[in-house]
Order: C-alpha cells, then sequence, then structure tokens
C-alpha cells in the first residue's frame, strides 16, 4: 500500500498528536521519507501545534501559508484523476 500526499494530510494532527495507528505511522513516516511537500507540512503544522500545545485546539493545519497552500490545492487536483473512489 503507497499512501498518497491528500492521505497523509488527512491524518497529520492525529500523526503529531501520536494518535494514528502503527502501521499507518509506518506508512507516514515513509511517504515522508521521499516527499517535499508532506515534510514541509509536517515541519509548518509542527509549528503551528507548539504554538497552540497549551489550548489544545487541534484545528488541523489552518497556518499554511498561502502559497504552500496553493501548490497543495495543485498537486490535489493532479492526484484527483488517478483516485476517484471517495
Ligand atoms: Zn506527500
Amino acid at each position: 500500500m503507497k499512501l498518497k500526499c491528500k492521505h497523509v494530510w488527512e491524518h497529520i494532527s492525529e500523526y503529531i498528536d501520536n494518535s494514528v495507528d502503527a502501521k499507518l505511522r509506518e506508512e507516514i513516516e515513509r511517504h515522508l521519507e521521499h516527499c517535499e511537500i508532506c515534510s514541509a507540512i509536517l515541519d509548518s503544522t509542527r509549528n503551528i501545534l507548539v504554538l497552540t500545545a497549551d489550548e489544545r485546539t487541534f484545528e488541523l493545519p489552518v497556518g499554511y501559508s498561502k502559497r504552500l497552500h496553493e501548490r497543495l490545492t495543485k498537486e490535489l487536483e493532479g492526484s484527483e484523476k488517478d483516485s476517484k473512489k471517495e
């Protein structure tokens, strides 16, 4: 099974919060090793979570930079074609 970026994004806050199961965690880590985009998201999301940790506001990555977000949207559109399942 190979994770798509979209899949990683859906679980990234749980991943940081350590609430994904071991198997999924392993898949995400494997994906992060070779995916620059998801690594960048993880970094920026972590920064957000550090800032909001006291309040425990895990509202998902609200804070990515606009530029990164646009890049993601583009990526997402590109990957929609080969994953029409949902
Ligand atoms: Zn990725």
